[in-house]
């Protein structure tokens, strides 16, 4: 570290971090600029809150609670892939892909997994097409094709294109379309860039009643693993198939609080043509100095006693300068985009959010947010994922002040995390190779893209 940024790192401390007398704590956020502070004396509430009249469970529910349940696959658009169980493969509980698999073979396998479009899409396909001229690729073309050709398929898209028209409003049946405009409709499906990765289970194996939500943390170690590789790679995807895609935005939203369309576990992709306000923020702070993430992350954690846990390719800390309490899980990769690195490095931060999903439990809405470095970007932006836990709902105060109150300080969310931690691991339930608080015994500068 040079003496310039040991100077800058002293004086912009307290315009980023300030303990009053009081323990209030004033908090800007130096990669976004949002402004919270902590109020003692708020932060004593649960974390969770209780599951309103739950009502027991049957079998059936168990698969067709909501549309992204395993019996109810012909109201989401046709499947781009799913993961499905190898038992009998060379490596025991891993999983192969099927790729488009045809209507009338979506109930031969049980997808653990599957990758699909959404049907509401933030950037509709009309958006690309028009503003960018973006046509469907070859591949989804002959998909497309294929798909209209078959009857159990054609019966699918005309019936999902139903429910679509209908929530929208319109009069429009998709039986009354030529086949043009069938294929126009249904280009969405075949070459849309706003796709959800959505888990099997609605609720855990063990569950009997319906406040037995299966989130993130009710997987597998394996089964995170698998989610996250999946995700990762349709991240390259869809990259891959827009060359106008300047991002994509890959997040998580467990459970309707948190503005999730069902309790159902799902991630989603969304390409955009922007790379976002809040990286053109971070990538404007750091050009230049990109130590900053070191600065403000895991250095700043561990100077004030945040970290959660670290295993060899990851570190997981309590953060600030967010809306919500926050934790993050940083990759310390020398590389900057997860599609790049190799599966240990990416494993190694499934494992981390996993343990960290595993302490905050299913029953806190919370959103996951991800971050790369946008390809067309050289300042190195490290792959991380923030967690944020929406224990609060910003009110008239924070409306106008933009000044968010968060009422859980980042020592006492640290303190809550830390215990379960350890039981989760002491049951079995977290990877191997997971340190945990001070065992993690951090040295400076730990993510290495950020040097
Ligand atoms: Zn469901």
């Amino acid at each position: 570290m040079s003496f310039l940024t040991i100077v800058t790192a002293l004086t912009e401390g307290g315009q980023y971090y300030r303990e009053l007398p009081d323990g209030t704590i004033k908090q800007m956020n130096p990669f976004s600029g949002v402004q919270v502070w902590t109020v003692p004396g708020r932060g004593a509430r649960p974390l969770g809150q209780p599951f309103v009249n739950p009502r027991p469970i049957s079998d059936a529910d168990r698969v067709s609670a909501c549309s992204f349940c395993a019996d109810r696959v012909l109201e989401t658009p046709p499947e781009k892939s799913r993961l499905v169980g190898d038992p009998f493969g060379e490596m025991r509980g891993a999983f192969r892909t099927l790729r488009h698999l045809p209507a009338d073979e979506l109930s031969s396998t049980t997808a653990e997994f599957r990758r699909i479009p959404n049907l509401f899409e933030i950037l509709t396909w009309q958006y690309w097409h028009a503003n960018h001229g973006a046509d469907l690729p070859e591949d989804a073309r002959r998909w497309q094709e294929s798909y209209l050709s078959d009857l159990a398929g054609l019966a699918h898209v005309r019936r999902v294109l139903d429910a679509k028209f209908a929530a929208q409003g319109l009069s429009l049946r998709a039986s009354r379309l030529d086949a043009a405009g069938l294929r126009r409709e249904s280009a969405p499906f075949f070459g849309g860039g706003h796709d959800l990765i959505v888990a099997r289970r609605h609720y855990t194996d063990d569950a009997t009643t319906t406040a037995g939500l299966a989130g993130s943390g009710q997987l597998s170690v394996s089964e995170h693993r698998a989610f996250i590789a999946m995700t990762v790679s349709a991240t390259a995807d869809l990259y891959a198939s827009n060359p106008k895609a300047r991002y994509v935005a890959v997040f998580q939203n467990w459970l309707q609080a948190a503005g999730a369309s069902f309790d159902h576990l799902h991630k989603q992709l969304v390409a955009i043509d922007e790379i976002g306000a809040s990286n053109e923020w971070a990538l404007e702070k750091v050009v230049g100095d990109p130590y900053m993430f070191n600065r403000w992350g895991p250095d700043f954690a561990i100077d004030h006693h945040l970290v959660l846990a670290a295993n060899d390719h990851a570190v997981a800390f309590v953060t600030f300068g967010h809306r919500y309490p926050s934790v993050e899980i940083w990759s310390t990769s020398r590389l900057d985009q997860p599609w790049r690195m190799d599966s240990q490095e990416v494993d190694a931060v499934s494992d981390l959010l996993h343990a960290v999903h595993v302490a905050i439990g299913a029953d806190v809405p919370t959103n996951e947010e991800w971050h790369h470095r946008p390809p067309e970007v050289e300042t190195p932006m490290p792959w991380h994922v923030v967690l944020k836990l929406r224990v609060s709902n910003p009110a008239g105060f924070e409306g106008g002040t933009k000044i968010y109150i968060n009422t859980v300080s980042p020592a006492s969310l640290c303190a809550r995390l830390l215990p379960r931690l350890f039981d989760a691991r002491q049951a079995g339930r977290l990877a191997e190779g997971i340190r945990i608080g001070e065992e993690c015994d951090l040295p400076r500068g730990v993510i290495q893209a950020a040097h």
